[in-house]
This record gives structure tokens, sequence and C-alpha cells, in this order.
């Protein structure tokens, strides 16, 4: 398993104080990413799933607050094969597993077994516009959050939200969300930010990403509206 970076932290990626992975690759190229030097999928080191297991199963002490094991990247399902085995292992040991994917892979529905607190990425409701700012169209995520929503009693969608790419149609996203929707399902915004903008190799090229408060109002608003939760973290 490739890893590019791991650590604690307390409810950003899932409930609780948890051990978070940082799995190396991506296979997209949003041009806000805050993770630009784990999208190559030779970013970091190389563990065997003995470690990983190994190494979380020692961190259960820690595991306060209905904490356990976060698997973000990078994409995370890139390497699938390595996650399902090590998601299987946890599991079995009792620990709270979470996964925080970008949904692009035709795996999810077969991974989300395995994962106990699920979040999903959605960054545009529109192919063509996510493909010009990812590289990556929607029809895979789109496949997958209405397959999720049947599967799963609980999902949580991350929407960052960058003026510019995402920010003006609220209502495009809540029409779409609110067809599928489960009642379980929550939505977070997250605000654009440059914390990741140094660690870019090149050009960019996002100009004028940050989003007001009004912008962020009028999302909820819109959400909560057609009846959709939101949520902070
Ligand atoms: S999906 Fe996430 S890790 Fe991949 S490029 Fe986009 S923001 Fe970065």
């Amino acid at each position: 398993m490739r890893i590019f970076g791991k650590g604690f932290n307390f409810a950003q990626d899932g409930p609780g104080n948890r051990f978070v992975y940082h799995l190396s690759g991506c296979n997209m190229r949003c041009l806000w990413c805050s993770n630009a030097d784990g999208m190559d999928m030779a970013a970091g080191k190389e563990y065997s799933v003995e470690e990983v297991i190994k190494e979380a199963l020692s961190c259960r002490p820690m595991f306060f607050s209905g904490g356990g094991v976060t698997f973000t990247g990078g994409e995370a399902t890139l390497q699938a094969e390595e996650l399902i085995k090590v998601l299987k292992a946890l599991k079995k040991e009792g620990v709270h597993t979470c996964l925080e994917t970008n949904a692009t892979s035709k795996r999810l529905a077969e991974i989300s077994e395995f994962v106990d607190y699920f979040i999903m990425d959605f960054k545009h409701f529109d192919s063509v516009v996510l493909k010009e700012y990812t590289g990556v169209g929607n029809e895979t995520i789109k496949e997958n959050f209405e397959a999720l929503n049947k599967l799963r009693n609980q999902l949580h969608i991350r929407i960052p939200l960058i003026n510019g790419v995402n920010a003006k149609n609220p209502q495009g996203f809540a029409e779409y969300f609110a067809k599928y929707s489960s009642p379980n399902t929550v939505y977070e915004f997250l605000l654009y930010h440059e914390y990741g903008k140094e660690k870019w190799q090149g050009e960019y090229k996002i100009k004028d990403g940050f989003v007001s408060k009004e912008t962020l109002k009028s999302f909820v608003d819109t959400f909560e509206a057609f009846g959709l939760k939101t949520i902070t973290t």
C-alpha cells in the first residue's frame, strides 16, 4: 500500500479521534487540490497490508469519541485490493472505518460494505464543467451517488465550493441530489482555501476561488428548501 501521509485528527474526516491514512495517487487533477504532493502514485512510501493493519490496531486506545481509522488520499480506491484487505481486517477487529473518496471508482459499492462512515466528494453536477476543472467527468460519480443512497443508511457528501467553478448554481446541485437522496444522507460545503497552493509544481490556475458567506448561505438555504440536510464539521 502506497501512503504519502498519516496521522491523527479529530472529527475532520469521520467521527471522533481518528488515525487518517493518505493513500498515494489520484486519477483526478482538481485545479484547487490541497494535496497535490500526493497526486502521483509514486509519492510517499510503500507499506505492506500487514504493516498498516498492525499500526492501525496499535492506535486503538486513541480512538475516543467514536473514532477509528480513515482512508483518504489522493484517491484511496486506486489501491482497491489492498484497501479492501485492510478495511476487512479492521472491521473484523471491531475498529470503526471511514473512507473519503472522489467517487470515481467502479468498485465503490463493493468497498462500501466494509466502511462504517462513508464520505463522498461531489464537485459538480455538470460533467462537462467537472471535466474542464478536474480532467474527469461525473458519470461514474453519479452512478455511485445513486447506488450508495440505496445501499447505505449513512452517506456524507462533501462539496467544495470554488468561485468561478461551481459556486453559482445551488439549485442545479439540489435538484439532482433531491431526486436520489435518502433521508440519512447529509451534505457539507467546504469553502475554497489556498492552504495547499505551495505544494503545486508549476502554475496554480485558480485565481479567485474564494466564496462569500452569502454564497454559502444560498447553498445551505437552497439545500434545506429541497429537504436536504446540511452539516458543518
Ligand atoms: S480528487 Fe481530491 S486528491 Fe484528487 S486531485 Fe481532486 S482534490 Fe486532489
